[in-house]
This record gives C-alpha cells, sequence and structure tokens, in this order.
C-alpha cells in the first residue's frame, strides 16, 4: 500500500485503537483505490486523505423514554454528519444494540462513496440509537422516536442533513420521527427525510428500490459477459427490507430463490420460494416482527437454527443483512460450490478477507457501495419530487432507478483496471466515487 495511505490508516488505528469496523471500511477503500493513486498524484495527498477520514460533525445524545411499564430507559444516539462537498448530508438511521460510534463511522464512510456513485448531488451521514426495536410494543417504540427527535431535529433540515431508514428503521419509525419533527419545527418540511409514507410525500418505489436496483445491478454485470438471471439459483440472506425486494424481483426474472434467513438462522426452500411465501414472509416480518424459524415450522420447510446461506450450493450469493456475514470460510465454501458471483445487499457484508478469496477465484464480486446504491438515488428522488411538490408514477421512478444503477454499472466499468478480461467492481466503484468527491473537496480547498 502507498506510504500516504498506510500512514493515515496507521493514524486512525493509534486514535481510536477500538473501531474496528470503521478502520475495515478504511482498508477496503484505499486497498482498492491505491493502484489508481500510484497513476494519479494529485489525490496523494495526506491532508486530502485525513480530511475523507474525519467526519465533518458527529452529534451524540442521551435519548430518554419511558417503558410501557412506566420506567425510564435511557439510550445513546448519534448523528455522523461524514461529508459534504457535493450535497447535503445525507444516510439512513439504524435502530440496533450493536450500534455505536465505529458502526456508524463506517457506515457513514461507506455513504460517503454511495451517495457519489448515484450520479445525485448527495452528500453523507449515518446515525441510529443502540435502542432494540425486537419485543418493544408499538407505542414504545413511538415514545422513542418522538424522544430521538427532541434531539435530532435541530441537526437536519432539507438542505442540511436528510435521515432515511436503515436496519430497524422502517416505515414505521420514519413516520413517528417526521410526525415528531414537523410538530417540534412548526413547518412542513417533507424533504426532511425520505422513506416516508405515500399519503405525507414519500415517493412510489422507495420501499423497493433497495432489493430492486441490487437485480437492476446484477442483471447488468451478469448481461456484460453475456450471461441473465433466468434460472438462476440465488441465495439471499436477511429477511427485511432489502432481502424481500430483491426476492421478489427476482421472482419476476425466472430466477429461482433458495433461502432467507435472520438473526435465528436460514431458511431453505429447496424448490424455490414462490411468490405466496414471499407475500406471507413479508407480512410475519412487517406486521407481526415475527421469526422465520416459526414460520418455516409452519409451512413444513427446512430451516438451519444458527447458520448462515453460503453452505448452500447457488449460482449467485446476496448478503443483505448485515456487515461482517460473509466471512473467509464462506467465500471458501461459495467458491467450493462454483458461485458465479457476489453482491452486497447490505453494507460491508463480506469480510475483506473474503472479497479477496472470491476476486482471487474469478467470482464476480460487487461492493454494497455500487450494488446497494438504488435505496439511497431513490431517496434523492423522493427529496426531487418533494422539491416540486409533486409525486412522480411509479414506472417513472422505477425507469429513473434502472438508469441510475445502469450508470454505476458504467462507472465501475469506466474506472476498472483492465486485468485478465473480468471487471473489477471493487476498484471500480471505489475509484468512481473517490474521484468525485476528492475533486469537489480540492476545488473548494478542502474544506
Ligand atoms: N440506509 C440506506 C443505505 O444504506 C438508505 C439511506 C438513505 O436512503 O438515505 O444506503
Amino acid at each position: 500500500m502507498l506510504p500516504v495511505l498506510q500512514s493515515v490508516i496507521n493514524d486512525l488505528r493509534k486514535r481510536d485503537p477500538m473501531q474496528y469496523e470503521f478502520h475495515q471500511a478504511v482498508e477496503e477503500v484505499w486497498h482498492a483505490v491505491n493502484t489508481f493513486l500510484e497513476h494519479n498524484p494529485r489525490y496523494c495527498d495526506q491532508s486530502l486523505l485525513e480530511s475523507l477520514v474525519e467526519p465533518e460533525r458527529i452529534i451524540i445524545f442521551r435519548i430518554p423514554w419511558v417503558d410501557d411499564n412506566g420506567r425510564l430507559q435511557v439510550n445513546r444516539g448519534y448523528r455522523v454528519q461524514m461529508n459534504s462537498a457535493i450535497g447535503p448530508y445525507k444516510g439512513g438511521l439504524r435502530f440496533h444494540p450493536s450500534v455505536n460510534l465505529s458502526v456508524l463511522k463506517f457506515l457513514a464512510f461507506e455513504q460517503t462513496f454511495k451517495n457519489a456513485l448515484t450520479t445525485l448531488p448527495l452528500g453523507s451521514a449515518k446515525g441510529g440509537a443502540d435502542f432494540d426495536p425486537k419485543g418493544k410494543s408499538d407505542n414504545e417504540v413511538r415514545r422513542f422516536c418522538q424522544s430521538m427527535m427532541n434531539e435530532l431535529y435541530r441537526h437536519i433540515g432539507p438542505t442540511t442533513d436528510i435521515p432515511a431508514g436503515d436496519i430497524g428503521v422502517g416505515a414505521r419509525e420514519i413516520g413517528y420521527l417526521y410526525g415528531q419533527y414537523r410538530r417540534l419545527n412548526n413547518l412542513v418540511e417533507q424533504g426532511v427525510i425520505t422513506g416516508k409514507g405515500l399519503a405525507y410525500g414519500g415517493s412510489r418505489m422507495r420501499t423497493e428500490a433497495t432489493g430492486y436496483g441490487l437485480i437492476y445491478f446484477i442483471a447488468e454485470m451478469l448481461a456484460h459477459i453475456g450471461d441473465g438471471l433466468k434460472g438462476k439459483t440465488v441465495c439471499i440472506s436477511g429477511s427485511g427490507n432489502v432481502a424481500q425486494y430483491a426476492a421478489e424481483k427476482l421472482l419476476n426474472e425466472g430466477a429461482k430463490v433458495l433461502s432467507l434467513s435472520d438473526s435465528g438462522g436460514t431458511l431453505y426452500v429447496k424448490d424455490g420460494l414462490t411468490r405466496e411465501m414471499l407475500e406471507t414472509i413479508k407480512q410475519l416480518k412487517n406486521e407481526e416482527r415475527g421469526r422465520l424459524e416459526q414460520w418455516a415450522e409452519q409451512h413444513n420447510l427446512t430451516f438451519y437454527s444458527d447458520q448462515r446461506p453460503w453452505q448452500i450450493a447457488c449460482d449467485i450469493a446476496l448478503p443483505c443483512a448485515t456487515q461482517n456475514e460473509l466471512e473467509l470460510d464462506d467465500a471458501k465454501a461459495l467458491i467450493t460450490n462454483d458461485c458465479q458471483l457476489v453482491a452486497e445487499g447490505a453494507n460491508m457484508p463480506c469480510s475483506n478477507d473474503a472479497i479477496i478469496a472470491l476476486q482471487k477465484h474469478q467470482v464476480l464480486y460487487a461492493p454494497g457501495k455500487a450494488s446497494n446504491a438504488g435505496g439511497v438515488a431513490t431517496s434523492g428522488l423522493e427529496m426531487t419530487q418533494n422539491r416540486q411538490g409533486y409525486f412522480w408514477p411509479a414506472e417513472q421512478v422505477d425507469a429513473k432507478l434502472r438508469e441510475i444503477m445502469q450508470q454505476i454499472h458504467a462507472d465501475c466499468l469506466t474506472y476498472s483496471p483492465a486485468i485478465k478480461g473480468t471487471v473489477d467492481y471493487q476498484c471500480g466503484a471505489n475509484v468512481a466515487g473517490f474521484v468525485k468527491v476528492a475533486d469537489a473537496m480540492i476545488a473548494q480547498g478542502y474544506l
């Protein structure tokens, strides 16, 4: 690795030794842009690189809320405002017990390059809380969201910072958060948050966008090598928003979905998930907030407790759950089973050694900052509609989403080094995002 890149990462490790996920995300980007920087000394500037890894601002705050037993609970809330060189801060909120500064800094750092790739003027941020929505009543979730917004509202706005959902934050939470923002601000500013319901400023297709966008992206990857999705076997991890809509689109395209998973383990459907099964799983996850294990039992299907899907033989693997859910041993199993393509629906689901192993064995690999960018891209389209005071038809949003995913694919090709006839999507995506943000920072005096 170039000494300047090495030096920046060494400093990070010294300064914040416990932020492992953040170090991992920076290392992944540095590894991917290293060769490009060797040939482009304009970007080999210590101050520029240091600015890229240092958030512009971090807000940490107390979130007190009253549970159903009348007890006051306290959680920790965060907003990492990472980079506004190309647009206002933009990125989701995550509610999960694992949320800490390392996780949110890694997510905000990833968001910088992802948002640049969308072709839209979006800066980067990420936020959330170490609140566990599992087992909480609707009223508890509402009180929590309102209390969180009581602090967050003063730091966000339609032209400064625009949150959205992520793990643990879906339509219900966005509704409660937006409602409280509107009340506190005494202004209807719909563009302050995205992922809203259609009745109050949401965009058609936003719910489907991350999963559909992922499938549009892999369709481009396959088309590039003269192949297609029809008849492919696909393992998906996760069963939340991204996994559900990736599965839906795959069924539309004639592929066979073999698995979904949750924190309890993996559902295996040997003959392929049907549309009817998927609809009841959506209901289970989005409304009843139930477990896949019970569902598998009720439907007489195989469930591998506490296991990931990666031992199942498949043509395509789509990790759509969370960070570091596909590690070296999982990559080896996929390679042994002749998996052809791995594309990330989640953020940083593959560990760095897993990525290296996949690429070494010519498995096509797409990093999340390219392949899952359809979600935030459609958030950008929601912001545009809010500015216009208008709603576009689903076909129009979907066509624009497809066009953006095609453009991201084309940008990956532009910046992929021409070696061994295969496309290096990791290099392509990271360099394309890096160049856009770095150019803007240089032009503005590094900020
Ligand atoms: N949380 C999503 C992501 O990881 C969406 C962010 C957004 O729409 O702002 O990109």
